[in-house]
């Protein structure tokens, strides 16, 4: 089911856009948790981690190459920053489009 990335997706709702390709979209969070702090979501509608199929492998692996150039763009790539999916109820997911979280800017405490 569309969520509200498929409106940022197709420009219905703005969004901070910093990053975009025909695949992958990537937008600064509403609600930053860090000085940095950035949703790259590939633009086909995948609802959660559990619905990656083998066909999304190289979608994915796009992904963490956005993500990769965005964290050297921003300055953050040498000092260091944190990627977080989260998935279903018990991983606090919101928006069941799944996207992957950028977030540095500063030391960051330990999660896991
Ligand atoms: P989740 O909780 O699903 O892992 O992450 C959803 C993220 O989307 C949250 O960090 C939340 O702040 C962000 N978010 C929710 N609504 C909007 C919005 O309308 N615009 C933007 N840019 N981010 C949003």
């Amino acid at each position: 089911m569309a969520t509200l990335f498929t409106k940022i997706i197709n420009k219905e709702i703005p969004a901070n856009i910093v990053y975009e390709d025909d695949d992958v979209i990537a937008f600064k969070d509403i609600a930053p948790v860090a000085p940095i702090h950035v949703l790259v979501v590939p633009k086909k509608e995948i609802p959660t981690i559990n619905d990656i199929t083998d066909e999304d492998a190289l979608l994915i692996g796009k992904v963490y190459r956005v993500i990769g150039k965005l964290a050297k763009e921003f300055g953050i790539d040498k000092d260091g920053y944190r990627v977080v999916s989260n998935c279903n109820e018990h991983g606090g997911q919101t928006v069941f489009h799944i996207h992957f979280h950028l977030i540095g800017g500063e030391k960051l405490g330990t999660m896991v």
